[in-house]
């Protein structure tokens, strides 16, 4: 989780804009897992990269937290 997955869940970044910041992150990230959660990213199609973020959505969080 990353607070880029936050943003697309939330629709405040387009799947086109997390794309485009993916490269940079991968670039420039610092921990190993991190790296590995972006190039997981990377590699997904615009419709995965969605429905795994909406996974990180405060929304769904507190809903499993619920349950
Ligand atoms: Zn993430």
């Amino acid at each position: 989780m990353c607070l880029m997955c936050i943003e697309v869940a939330q629709n405040r970044m387009k799947i086109s804009e997390a794309k485009q910041a993916l490269k940079e992150l991968i670039m420039t990230a610092e921990r190993p897992e991190d790296l590995a959660h972006y190039q997981e990213l990377a590699k997904m199609s615009d419709e995965g990269l969605k429905k795994s973020a909406e996974k990180y959505s405060p929304k769904n969080i507190k809903k499993t937290n619920l349950s």
